[in-house]
């Protein structure tokens, strides 16, 4: 019971064994001579929410920029008209929205997806940029469901990331168009904000619009989608849209690593998720008995219950943004002294921040041979973390010049490869596609059980909770007042605890054991809720 089962080791990020015939028909846009080509390009359905779901770099925010009219696709040889494009997709459904972009009967809103660039590009207040957006005087509306009621006359550049994803949302959302772009919604956010943000798209959809979306989160693009397509390909190198699918069978067959109607692999193993019934119990040695705390920082105050911490096991730690997730974490890891109550021990804690920096002069070989050049060459690490983590690609890299998701990848594999009885890793999936959260979340797993030791995992994904978590750590109260850690619980008590905060009930998929939010108000969901199981009984 590892949470996974794996059919076929070893395995190298994605192989595709077999391309569809006849592709380059499909050709959409080529970046330069040697750069990055995209073939095909999803649908667009009048009132239906598409998903799309796909590894970084492989073009997904390339066919946004296409169908929202922000660049004008070359077809791979030297096009430079709509008219040729029209042509192109004459007898696709695509064809009749081209023509529509190129008379400018349609506008289309894009949410972009780096948001963090928004002040960059924006000034001023909060009130004043949603209230130029509010084309369809839903202002009010879309601040209560989003939250911002209390950040309305706060200026742009001194929002944090969850803050200006919300705006972002909400100023799209607040126009008035046919078309809307979502290029990964759910950054940044915990999981009611991001469950919210779903549900005012999909509102978008149930109005008669159109709207496409890129996200991580699985159970997110599984709550938000009426379709999905799957972009495989070589990140960095091509791209290929699948045709559209439907959402449960889509996200499955992302799992499955397999297409089966085109008949490529791209991924060399499935991905199955452990049943409540399958997971082990408690039955491991103690690591240590943490005590009560407390952090009192004046404005905020952090209450943490006392718990015990077993050998082989990972915690997932969950609870909304600002309620004090990252200030416990500290505190074990030794950076934060707790105001009352002491952390004494004589345990080796390895620590994840949730906002890593580059600040280390250097490649990437150097600063993971400093942490402990023999584990990169045990083929044990290789296997179970290195490979799958896609390290080996950056060895030669500047550890500062790296991206986002590159750092990450980095910083979880420096902190795992540290010896250390205790790991403390902070949102290990920000900045990371599905593909690599699904290789983390792995790795974590089998390095803790095979080395008998034990991790904290700070995290929003539900998918990645599920899939590592023996036991939960809930924090509630009120974001940015106070907060209250339990002791870690099992999962179904945690995540009904967690989840009835939440108000969004989980049910299983019967094929891959993921985990799928119920639409609200289905039969499903109502049941459940009176029931009190919000997480999907087996
Ligand atoms: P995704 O959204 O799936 O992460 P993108 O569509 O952003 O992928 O990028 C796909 C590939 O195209 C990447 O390898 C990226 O480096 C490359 N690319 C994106 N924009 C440009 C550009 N303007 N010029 C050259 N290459 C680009
Ligand atoms: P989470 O990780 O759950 O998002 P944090 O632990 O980062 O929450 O923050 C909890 C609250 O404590 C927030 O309101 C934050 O602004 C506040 N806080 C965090 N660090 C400090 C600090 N050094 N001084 C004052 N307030 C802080
Ligand atoms: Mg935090």
């Amino acid at each position: 019971g590892c949470g996974i089962c794996v059919h076929k080791c070893p395995f190298n990020a994605i192989t595709i064994v077999n391309l569809p015939e006849q592709l380059s028909e499909d050709c959409v846009h080529r970046y330069g001579v040697n750069g990055f080509v995209l073939y095909r390009l999803p649908v667009i359905k009048e009132g239906m929410v598409v998903g799309i779901l796909g590894p970084n770099g492989i073009g997904k925010t390339t066919a946004v920029k296409i169908l929202a009219g922000q660049l004008l696709p070359n077809l791979c040889g030297d096009n430079d008209s709509w008219d040729n494009v029209i042509k192109a997709f004459r007898g696709n459904e695509l064809q009749n929205y081209f023509e529509k972009l190129k008379n400018k009967e349609i506008k289309p809103v894009v949410k972009p997806q780096y948001v963090d660039l928004i002040p960059k590009v924006v000034k001023g207040k909060v009130r004043d940029l949603l209230k130029r957006a509010d084309e369809r005087g839903l202002f009010d509306k879309v601040v209560k469901e989003l939250e911002l009621e209390g950040i309305l006359d706060r200026e742009i550049r001194q929002l944090s990331g969850g803050e200006l994803q919300r705006v972002a949302i909400a100023a799209a959302v607040l126009r008035d168009a046919h078309f809307y772009f979502f290029d990964e919604p759910s950054s940044y956010l915990d999981i009611r904000q991001r469950l919210k943000a779903a549900r005012l798209i999909r509102k978008l959809a149930a109005e008669g619009k159109s709207v496409l979306a890129v996200e991580h989160d699985l159970a997110v693009l599984d709550y938000l989608s009426d379709i999905i397509h799957v972009v495989y390909g070589k990140p960095g190198a091509y791209g290929i849209f699948s045709m559209p699918k439907g959402t449960r069978v889509g996200i499955n067959i992302f799992l499955d690593g397999y297409l089966p109607d085109e008949n490529v692999r791209f991924r060399p193993y499935e991905i199955r998720f452990t049943k409540l019934s399958e997971r082990k119990s408690q039955t491991g040695e103690v690591l240590v008995e943490y005590p009560s705390l407390v952090k009192d920082y004046g404005s905020f105050r952090l209450e943490v219950e006392g718990g015990e911490l077993y050998k082989g096991e990972v915690v997932g730690i969950v609870g909304p943004n600002g309620i004090g997730k990252t200030t416990f974490v500290k505190m074990l890891a030794g950076v934060e002294e707790p105001t009352e109550g002491k952390v004494e021990w004589e345990l080796k804690v390895s620590y994840k921040p949730q906002y890593i920096k580059a600040d280390y002069e250097g490649t990437v070989f150097e600063l993971l041979s400093k942490i402990d050049a023999s584990k990169l060459m045990s083929s044990f690490y290789k296997t179970e973390l290195l490979n799958p983590l896609g390290i080996p690609e950056l060895y030669d890299r500047s550890v500062n010049e790296l991206s986002g998701g590159e750092l990450q990848r980095v910083a979880v594999t420096a902190c795992l490869l540290r010896d250390a009885d205790l790991y403390l890793l902070d949102e290990p999936s920000a900045y990371l596609d599905v593909e690599q959260r699904l290789a983390v979340s792995r790795a974590i797993r089998h390095l803790m059980e095979k080395n008998e030791k034990t991790a904290l995992v700070v995290e929003h994904d539900v998918l990645m909770i599920d899939y590592i978590s023996d036991r939960l750590i809930v924090f509630e109260g009120e974001p940015g007042k106070f907060g209250k850690a339990t002791k870690p619980m099992g999962m179904r008590e945690g995540m009904n605890r967690f989840l009835a905060s939440v108000g969004i009930t989980f049910r299983r998929d019967p094929d891959t054991g993921r985990p799928r939010a119920n639409k609200e108000g289905s039969v499903k969901d109502r049941e459940q809720k009176e029931r009190g199981e919000y997480y999907y009984a087996d």
